[in-house]
């Protein structure tokens, strides 16, 4: 019998789903739209249909395909509710139930978290934190996100939302935040975030422009561009090296579009990390590009969650 487990990343324009092997392959894989359907039950009901379908294709090859779990990623995801709670992305309002209706229609065990919790338990079954207890992720996207992970476990903190670096005020007379509140990290370390630090560099350049061009002028060699970016990891590295206080991590995934900017990114992030570190820590925190590819990355974290559970039941 071969065990699989099906990974599901709800977005806030798609939700993409997979078959994923023990050895971290997606056997398949589908995508559908998050918001064109009634609400969310039909929503699930819907993915867990197409899930049952890709398991059926999939045992035209291997006939003793078995599914294990389901595991959920999605925007304020509560791992010990198993709801989507008043997300800010989605459409949906209120506590959502996912992961029941996902055991209901599949029964199968299903286990919900934040998306970016579950791409850190995808860095450590999968990736590159494979062989570390203790270590930070961070999703450089539209916002910043974060997974923290402490003794080998995901923090979830009392209530199960710990773990959002990317609203940790760094300004308090700073840029206003999607959360209400001003100065969040995430206003400025995010793709989002550095239009805007390039914009205020640069008020000619054109409202258009997005993360990846100014990246492009940065290689380029544009004095604002490159400066955009230094400001970007300037800020950045402050931040890490205040969140090294908390949990003493040994290294620091950083994950996302913005992190696929190498060394224009991670050259000043380091220097910011090492100068604004307590002395204790000095040298002793790698920084480091995530081992997982970019459009893997939501399937394998959601599944790795099931993989987790299994991995500590035996
Ligand atoms: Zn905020």
């Amino acid at each position: 019998m071969e065990s699989v487990v099906a990974g599901v990343d709800i977005g806030g324009t798609n939700t993409v789903f997979g078959i994923v092997s023990s050895e971290g392959n997606i056997l398949a894989r589908d995508t559908i739209s998050t918001n064109d359907h009634k609400g969310p039950e039909e929503l699930i009901h819907i993915v867990s249909n197409k899930i049952k379908e890709l398991l059926n294709n999939l045992r035209t090859q291997i006939p003793s395909l078995h599914l294990a779990g389901v595991g959920i990623g999605a925007p304020n995801g509560n791992f010990f509710r198993g709801t989507i709670e008043f997300a800010p992305n989605l459409k949906w309002k209120g506590v959502v139930p996912v992961a029941e209706w996902f055991e209901k229609e599949l029964s199968v065990p299903a286990l919900l978290t934040n998306d970016a919790n579950a791409a850190a338990i995808g860095e450590m079954i999968f990736g590159g934190a494979r062989n570390m207890q203790d270590f930070l992720f961070i999703t450089l996207g539209t916002g910043l996100g974060s997974g923290i992970v402490v003794n080998g476990e995901v923090v979830y903190g009392h209530d199960g939302f710990a773990g959002e670096i990317g609203h940790v005020v760094m300004d308090l007379k700073g840029r206003i935040c999607g959360c209400g509140r001003k100065g969040c990290l995430e206003t400025y370390c995010s793709a989002t975030g550095i239009v805007k630090t390039y914009q205020e560099l640069n008020p000619s350049a054109s409202k258009e422009t997005d993360a990846r061009i100014i990246f492009e002028k940065a290689l380029a060699g544009e004095k604002e561009a490159n400066e955009a970016f230094r400001l970007t990891g300037e800020m950045l590295g402050l931040a890490l090296a205040n969140s090294v206080a908390y949990t003493s991590p040994q290294a620091i995934f950083l994950f996302g579009g913005l992190a696929q900017a190498g060394e224009i990114l991670f050259k000043p992030v380091r220097e910011s990390f090492e100068r604004n570190l307590l002395m204790i820590y000095k040298q002793k925190v790698q920084i480091l590009p995530s081992r997982l590819r970019e459009s893997d990355a939501a399937i394998l974290g959601s599944a790795s969650l099931i993989y987790k559970m299994l991995e500590k039941s035996s």
